[in-house]
């Protein structure tokens, strides 16, 4: 199996125009199959869990990690997998659904910023503020007065959570129009899945291709040096899973965490 710097490989970097047709869901960057990736997440999955322990201790960064993805896209399963070697105590996931009428009387960020995780801990927007900048544009909730100045005001917000140490980490978990077509189906077919179909994704799917360009704005704008975004292969489920927890293991790996020393002399405390 190659080892391939995935971080670098999938990393939007900032400035550069999206053009999603150029990037391919099924791409597996040299790995081959699920059993190959297997080791390679289990193994990722187990040092997340000790850098979490490790963010705990220290209680000095956040780490903030953001999941967009068309309908059917995987966020679900990707908190499923990924996080599974993580302590609940230290996590927090927050959907994003269509705003209240209290947080429609608010702007757009109000209740985002509510839930950015504190320090010590992991935050995952399932869905997130750039649903402000995608169903929004796409359904035209808003005139573009409205929405096109929210890149800048996205990007000026993440500067100020960065500059206060939580670490952000953006995923697109990229399909195809036809993954998509056969996940919307399979949720029709098995009376199991059939609690996840909401007829608004059916619908959204006509507007596949707004939604690419729109996607595609996102990216190319709102990629920076203190909050990128990573387009996901994701049509694979085992590869985007080992996709998203490398990544994560080497942003977390990348503050160069320690552990705090003792407030007490630990030499002192003697038990009887
Ligand atoms: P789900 O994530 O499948 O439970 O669906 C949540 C729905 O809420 C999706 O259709 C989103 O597009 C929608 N949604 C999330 N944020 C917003 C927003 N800011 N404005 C309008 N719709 C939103
Ligand atoms: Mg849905």
């Amino acid at each position: 199996m190659k080892a391939i710097n995935l971080s670098k490989n999938l990393i939007v970097k900032p400035g550069t125009k999206v053009n999603l047709s150029k990037y391919n869901p099924d791409d597996t960057f040299g790995f081959e199959d699920k059993q190959g990736a297997m080791d390679v997440i289990q193994r990722n999955t187990f040092r997340l869990g000790e850098l979490q322990y490790l963010l705990y201790a220290e209680n000095k960064h956040s780490l903030l990690i953001v999941l967009q993805a068309m309908d059917a896209g995987g966020k679900d399963g990707t908190v499923r997998h990924v996080m599974s070697g993580i302590n609940p105590m230290g996590c927090t996931v927050t959907p994003f659904k269509v705003p209240s009428a209290e947080e429609l009387d608010h702007d757009y960020l109000w209740r985002i910023h509510k839930a950015v995780p504190p320090k010590g801990e992991i935050g995952i927007f399932n869905r997130s503020h750039y649903e402000d900048v995608l169903v929004v544009r796409v359904r035209k909730l808003v005139p573009k007065p409205v929405w096109s100045p929210r890149y800048d005001q996205i990007n000026a917000f993440e500067n100020i959570l960065a500059q206060n140490n939580v670490k952000i980490v953006k995923f697109f978990l990229h399909i195809s129009k036809e993954e998509q077509k056969k996940r919307l189906q399979a949720r029709l077919d098995d009376p199991v899945k059939h609690w996840k179909v909401a007829p608004g994704d059916y619908v959204d799917r006509k507007y596949w291709d707004e939604y690419m360009t729109a996607f595609e704005d996102v990216l190319g704008r709102c990629s920076t040096p203190w909050a990128p975004w990573y387009v996901i292969p994701a049509n694979k489920k085992w590869f985007r899973n080992l996709a998203v927890s490398q990544i994560l293991v080497e942003a977390l790996e990348e503050l160069n965490m320690k552990f705090p020393k003792p407030a007490y002399d630990i030499s002192k405390i003697k038990l009887k």
